[in-house]
């Protein structure tokens, strides 16, 4: 791995650009991805190579990305032993990345890579991260774009990190790997968070997201929630005042009510309201519960660090001697 603060100018010639691709059952479109971005990467005038996360597929993919990894050595392979999750296979890319500068991107070309070379000009220009950011999602049904706005607005109302229109679509720059993959040692992470926490310069790139090759997109609505709650509980503690706010607000309806109990009661009637207080009993108890479940959220996060488990596990590498550029 290159040690280095800063790449003098004429160096960039010399520059090694790693390309990271998280490949969930991409067996049809992969091997054309390949050519697509080798081709892009050949025109930009610099040395590359392509690493395919293949994150648990069930079908063919590792396979077919064997086949082009021994016809091509700037092309990569890493299989895992199962289905770790497209935050896991990023990281894993970015964890065997060799380069300069490492771009991430998805397998199924939703992002173009004709926006590669700005990202690269970007890069020479001092840039350290650059941002693909999504202009629009025209291609997307209504659900899906309904989907993608609960998901992003919510993350940042609550997480206080701008994510909106963001996407896994980046350039980092060496320094930035280096401190994502070094000096970051939490395991559940979300590259899109992080990628804004570290700061340095940064530049936006829009974006247009192209159309599936082929299929349907990858994720389930459950694996969107629970990306969600990952991002969320990684990335602020804001849930857990929503907690004590609930708190008060169920006090404040407490005393409120003592207050007119007792009024009545010196008014000489009887207290009535069985209704009243069966459906205080049920908001407090959901109060209740919602809390702890929040609260349990948190546990499960610290829990999940404490174990300290691996985000992933390789069980192959398609090039464990191989060497880029020698
Ligand atoms: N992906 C992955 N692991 C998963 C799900 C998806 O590595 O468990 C990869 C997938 O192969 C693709 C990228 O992540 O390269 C984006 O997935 P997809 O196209 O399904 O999502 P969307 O385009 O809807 O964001
Ligand atoms: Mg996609």
């Amino acid at each position: 791995m290159t040690e280095r603060t800063s790449l003098p100018g004429e160096d960039f010639a010399q520059a090694l650009i790693s390309v990271v691709l998280p490949a969930h059952n991409e067996e049809v479109g992969i091997s054309h991805a390949f050519d697509v971005i080798g081709r892009t990467l050949d025109d930009c005038d610099v040395r590359w190579e392509i690493i395919a996360v293949d994150d648990g597929s069930q079908d063919q993919t590792f396979a077919v990305v064997s086949q082009r990894a021994r016809d091509d050595s700037r092309i990569r392979g890493i299989h895992f032993s199962r289905n770790f999750g497209k935050e896991a296979a990023l990281m894993a890319g970015i964890d065997a990345a060799r380069g300069d500068a490492v771009i991430t991107m998805d397998a199924d070309l939703q992002h173009p890579p004709s926006v590669i070379p700005q990202m690269l000009d970007a890069w020479r220009g001092g840039a350290k991260v650059a941002h693909g950011v999504k202009r629009q999602r025209q291609h997307d049904s209504a659900a899906t774009r309904l989907r993608a706005w609960i998901f992003n607005k919510t993350i940042s109302w609550l997480g206080g990190i701008n994510i909106q229109n963001s996407s896994d679509f980046k350039l980092m720059d060496r320094v930035v790997v280096d401190v994502i993959t070094k000096q970051l040692p939490e395991r559940r992470r979300f590259f899109r968070g992080l990628a804004d926490w570290v700061g340095y310069r940064n530049v936006e790139i829009p974006f247009d997201v192209a159309e599936r090759s082929d299929g349907e997109g990858r994720w389930s609505l459950l694996g969107l929630v629970e990306l969600a709650l990952t991002a969320l509980v990684s990335f602020t503690s804001a849930p857990l005042r929503i907690v004590t706010l609930m708190g008060l607000l169920t006090l404040a309806l407490g005393l409120g009510l003592t207050v007119e109990t007792l009024w009545s009661w010196f008014q000489g009637r009887a207290v009535s309201g069985f209704a009243t207080m069966i459906l205080t009993l049920l908001i407090i108890g959901s109060f209740i519960m919602i809390s702890l479940g929040i609260i349990g959220e948190y546990i499960a996060k610290i829990y999940e660090e404490v174990k300290a488990r691996p985000a992933y596990l390789i069980d192959e590498y398609t090039d464990l001697d191989t060497k880029i550029g020698d």
